[in-house]
């Protein structure tokens, strides 16, 4: 059985060099390895197993889904006329099981300027 030691490296995926790089285990819990760090960047995180993490546009599209989410289901809440002019809130609720992710509608890239007068 492949048993993995510490300094080996191991594929991995950086956050801060985006993408997957070498990496040095640094610390193993159970066999497993725990933190690694990136051979390229030397940064240090939770071994990831090579799945990247949720980029903010990737969670942002989610907090957008459940949003639409929300208006189809019937009840949801107060029905918004102009959802352009109200500012996307994050919701700060941990959800412990997300939904599928199906190919959601690209948000409108509009811009909205400060004007100072
Ligand atoms: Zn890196």
């Amino acid at each position: 059985m492949f048993e993995i030691r510490l300094g080996d490296v191991i594929d991995d995926h950086c956050i801060k060099c985006r993408r997957i790089t070498n990496h040095s285990v640094v610390s193993i819990v159970d066999g497993a390895a725990a933190k690694v760090r990136c051979r390229t960047c030397y940064h240090d995180h939770d071994y990831r197993h090579e799945q990247a993490p949720p980029t903010k546009k990737e969670l942002k599209k989610q907090e957008l889904f459940r949003e639409v989410l929300a208006t189809l289901s019937p009840g949801a809440g107060a029905e918004e006329p102009n959802p352009d002019l109200i500012p996307a809130e994050p919701t700060p609720e941990p959800t412990a099981e997300q939904p599928q992710d199906p190919p959601a509608p690209e948000p409108p890239k509009r811009r909205t300027r400060a004007r100072n007068s």
